[in-house]
């Protein structure tokens, strides 16, 4: 549940419903929505803003009597339950769109995040090289995997550290932010340490340990959908990076397991309005791992676009074909090239429409 304070509501009004809270055992979390970013800390002359306090943790039979109790409770307005599972990250609690700045980039204020780079960093020159052309053909964020999430131990497992080091000087020349995976809690700090967003993979999305970790990193995340994940699941996992404190959480659609075999994963497109529908968080889709073939990241990065996705991760290597992870799904420069000329036009097309779509799933809110 939450609880909205009244218009005005003084510090101490505020203190007295956490302190209730607190004296439950539960947990109180202020939603910094955009308002009370404005209106900075000075809340009693914050004119329209308001604060809203989010309460989890096992409330149980509690509810009726604590609703009523915080009900009466002084500069209280209204006492709502959360009828999700997540509560921080649901609309319920926090109906304005989430939006993410790191340096320049903006994810989720409308505009068309591209991350761009190559699966692997395998050297300094091909991740230069790749970097440079990306950047200068409409990519806002970097990637690159210095840890590398292999199904077979005998594969390319990425250069570690030194990947991180080719990252950071990437950051330096393009000016861009760079993202990339961590794959456990003991990475976590070293990672933090060279990236700008910390990227959790498809098969670490119920790593609890791993988000909990990210969570506290103090770091934006980048949340990658579980290949075998329902979206409940992947809005929980989502959760638990928010409970540790951290609401910067990207979420990124990367295609899920069926039984189709002529893709790599299917991509499933019902997730990006979904997941916009249900949470506040910024949405993205990865038609490269969601397809696993060159030729469908193009359509399948138009298609995130249209249904109104905040941006794409797509791979990108200088020659793909020698590359030592997911040779066959990366585009080559052309190729991105030509991606980004098509889903430009179809942002610019859709842009407007979705900002309707999206205000209808805030008012219509739950269902
Ligand atoms: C990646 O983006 O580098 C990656 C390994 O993706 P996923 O976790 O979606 O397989
Ligand atoms: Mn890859």
């Amino acid at each position: 549940m939450f609880v909205v304070m009244r218009t005005g509501a003084t510090e101490a009004e505020v203190n007295g419903v956490k302190g209730l809270i607190l004296a439950e055992g539960l947990t109180p979390f202020e939603n910094v929505g955009s308002d009370r970013v404005n209106a900075g800390t000075d809340r009693v002359n914050a004119g329209t803003a308001r604060v809203v306090i989010a309460i989890v943790g096992e409330i149980g039979g509690r509810r009726p009597q604590l609703m009523a109790r915080l009900g009466t409770t002084p500069g209280v307005a209204t006492v709502t339950p959360i009828s999700k599972p997540y509560k921080l990250v649901s609309r319920e609690f926090h109906p304005e769109d989430t939006v993410i700045r790191v340096l320049d980039a903006v994810i989720g204020d409308g505009t068309l995040t591209v991350m761009a780079g190559p699966c692997s960093i395998e050297s300094r020159e091909q991740l230069l090289a790749t970097a440079d052309f990306v950047a200068g053909h409409g990519a806002t964020i970097i990637r690159g995997g210095a840890f590398m999430p292999r199904t077979s131990p005998y594969s390319f497992q990425g250069l570690g550290v030194e990947g991180l080091r080719y990252l950071a000087e990437v950051r330096e020349r393009t000016g861009l932010p760079v993202i990339t995976e961590v794959m456990e809690p003991s990475q976590v700090d070293i990672v933090a340490e060279y990236a700008d967003i910390l990227q959790i993979g498809t098969r670490n999305m119920q790593n609890f340990s791993l988000l909990l970790a990210c969570g506290r990193a103090g770091r934006p995340v980048m949340l990658k959908r579980g290949f075998g994940a329902t979206i409940e699941e992947w809005l929980m996992a989502a959760e638990y990076i928010a409970s540790a404190g951290n609401s910067q959480i990207i979420l990124c659609e990367r295609g899920i397991r069926t039984f189709e075999t002529y893709s790599r994963n299917t991509m499933d497109l019902t997730a990006v309005p979904l997941a916009h529908h249900f949470t506040h968080l910024p949405v993205i889709v990865d038609p490269s791992h969601a397809t696993g073939r060159r030729w469908l990241v193009k359509p399948l990065a138009i298609g995130g676009v249209a249904v109104g996705a905040d941006g794409i991760m797509v791979e990108v290597h200088p020659r793909p074909d020698e590359a030592l992870s997911d040779a066959e799904q990366q585009l080559d420069f052309a190729g991105f090239e030509q991606m980004m000329d098509a889903i430009v036009g179809v942002h610019e097309h859709v842009r407007d429409l979705h900002g309707d779509l999206n205000a209808d799933a805030t008012r219509s809110g739950k269902g």
